[in-house]
């Protein structure tokens, strides 16, 4: 079964647009944006969010900002605002001139907090966080008023301004929503909406020393931009009652959120708190190791937009969350490598061979073909001479039984190149260990056909020793051991699930001469071991591939677990 075979997964929030269109609702806009915090990077559950906002957009010929929600200049930084743009473009998207920052409206949102004030809606409160949290009641009990919360509207704008002038001390003070300490939604319990904290923003610097809290600078900041389907995760819909007053208190203009359950995937982590916890404490080389989900990580381990793409559009969208399989991601990347990635050979762990008749000096150059998906990928040359090297596990001195590759008398076939049979095997002395292999080959099997028609059982990878180009191969594994550790019936932080085998480092491999010009973020098909992509810490002196995935293909797997877990087939 291969991807296209799949019917489009189903999408409520296209269904809403069109039942919107049709009402005219919004004039026949479609108008999303994809609204990250700039806390940390961008993961593929933010892919799913921007394939959404942006998709949709293209979809219905409307429009999609990226907005940054940097409201919290204490988490936030250049460097996050930087990797994010960096990744939406590398995944394909563009926001034309539409690049926009919440903190671009602290001056309408101030604004908008002085109306809500001057409505009576909005008061100065001294409670303390730990007072106001000891206040708030719970799910079963109500909350208790605030003794501030009736202050006269002139003493909370006086408050207010002087707030905003720095006459307090940080956290003395928050500037809180007046709606009902009863309401069984504990979002609707007088909400903080602003708050003083000293810390320089990224962009607006020191120039204010208050900060709206997330809820309130949201939902205004897609009034501005008149944003019409505000889309976001599933933990929000207890924030929607929230969104919708703020906006009615001031009769502005209004758009409608509507919220989807968040991508989680098997055997990894993806909320930036914990990518950033696996970042400083060095468990991982920087949001950028090809090990996490992040975007930037993904890049470096070879994943290419398109595959990320069409996983975002195969696990569809759907309002009950749910784990997709991470094998149905790596799917869609060899998908895609496959028809798009050159071949060429690479020995991982290369054992010598010496072919004993064949002549000393001479070398030939072979035919292969760079792509058997793709003709118009044409052909290059390999050389082969006397002294090549295999795969140490394409040997085996007693072979057990169904393995068919190479053995002591044995006739296998080398790729583009010859039959060769195994007559001798050399070991070290001390170790036993096997060093070097003597063979001879048939002149008559050039190319890798026997005109006698005689059939071998395995053809193999190899390079020659005199042409090769040595290079470091890193092997990775999944992130974590188990599936999903907030499944942990022993409830243990998610970093004991840490692989610490997801990193192997092979630093004798040896690959075909072609590969002497690539460049970091090239990709190959290393025939037979999977996909690999040059790394950036690739120099002069030293090759370094990343294994992007393997070839094995586990997708009858997939398919049994998508019969299981509805949440993301038909
Ligand atoms: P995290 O929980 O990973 O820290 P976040 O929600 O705090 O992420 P934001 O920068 O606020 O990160 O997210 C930007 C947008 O991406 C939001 O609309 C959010 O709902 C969406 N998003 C974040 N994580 C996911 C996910 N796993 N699946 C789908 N959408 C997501
Ligand atoms: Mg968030």
């Amino acid at each position: 079964m291969s991807v296209p075979d799949f019917k489009p997964a189903p999408n409520f929030i296209r269904n809403i647009i069109n039942e919107d269109l049709e009402s005219n609702k919004y004039q026949g806009r479609v108008h999303t944006r994809f609204p990250p915090e700039p806390n940390g990077y961008l993961h593929i559950g933010h892919a799913k969010s921007i394939c959404l906002n942006f998709g949709l957009a293209a979809e219905f010929n409307g429009l999609c900002n990226l907005r940054f929600d940097d409201t919290n200049p204490m988490k936030e930084d250049i460097e996050y605002i930087e990797s994010i743009k960096r990744d939406v473009k590398w995944l394909g998207f563009n926001w034309e001139d539409r690049e926009y920052y919440a903190s671009d409206y602290f001056e309408q949102l101030y604004q908008f907090a002085v109306d809500l004030i001057k409505l009576g809606k909005a008061y100065i409160c001294d409670l303390t966080a730990e007072e106001v949290r000891n206040f708030r009641g719970t799910l079963t009990e109500p909350g208790t008023e605030s003794p501030y919360r009736n202050r006269s509207i002139e003493e909370n704008l006086d408050l207010f301004t002087r707030m905003r002038a720095g006459e307090f001390p940080d956290a003395s003070r928050t500037l809180r929503a007046k709606i009902d300490m009863k309401s069984p939604n504990l979002n609707m319990r007088d909400p903080v909406i602003y708050r003083i904290v000293r810390a320089s923003h990224p962009r607006t610097g020191a120039k204010w020393c208050i900060y709206p809290m997330y809820d309130f600078a949201h939902c205004f900041s897609d009034s501005i931009e008149r944003i019409t389907h505000s889309i976001c995760t599933l933990e929000f819909e207890d924030h929607r009652p929230l969104y919708d007053w703020f906006l009615d208190q001031l009769n502005v203009y209004h758009p409608q959120q509507i919220e989807f359950a968040r991508l989680n995937l098997t055997y990894t982590v993806m909320s930036k708190r914990k990518l950033l916890e696996l970042v400083k404490k060095n468990y991982v080389t920087g949001w950028d190791d090809p090990r996490l989900p992040t975007l930037s990580g993904m890049r470096r381990r070879g994943y290419t937009p398109r595959a990320i793409r069409t996983f975002c559009e195969l696990i569809g969208v759907a309002k009950r969350e749910s784990m997709v399989d991470i094998a149905l991601l790596e799917y869609c990347l060899r998908d895609d490598l496959n028809k798009t990635a050159p071949r060429a050979m690479a020995v991982l762990n290369p054992l010598k061979v010496v072919i004993d008749n064949y002549p000393d000096d001479q070398v030939e150059e072979l035919d292969a073909i760079n792509n058997p998906e793709d003709e118009s990928a044409g052909k290059r040359k390999v050389p082969f001479s006397k002294v090549i090297y295999i795969e140490k596990d394409d040997f085996r001195e007693d072979p057990p039984r169904k393995y068919f590759r190479l053995a002591p008398g044995r006739e296998v076939r080398l790729r583009y190149a010859y039959f060769i049979t195994c007559h001798t095997v050399v070991k070290d002395e001390k170790t036993g260990e096997i060093v070097e292999l003597h063979c001879t080959y048939d002149p008559a099997t050039r190319g890798g056909w026997a005109p006698d028609g005689r059939k071998v059982q395995a053809t193999m990878h190899w390079v020659s020793a005199e042409h090769v180009i040595p290079a470091e191969v890193r092997l990775y594994d999944r992130l974590l051991t188990i599936e999903d550790p907030s499944d942990d019936p022993e409830k243990k932080d998610f970093l004991e699930y840490f692989n610490k085998n997801s990193l192997e480092v092979l630093s004798n491999c040896l690959v075909e001469p072609s590969l002497k010009n690539v460049k970091p973020g090239d990709i190959y098909q290393f025939e037979r071991q999977g996909y690999f992509c040059v790394d950036p810490d690739t120099t002069a002196e030293k090759l370094v591939f990343n294994r992007t995935v393997t070839l094995k293909d586990t997708w009858a797997k997939i398919e049994k677990n998508m019969q299981k877990n509805a949440g993301y087939s038909q």
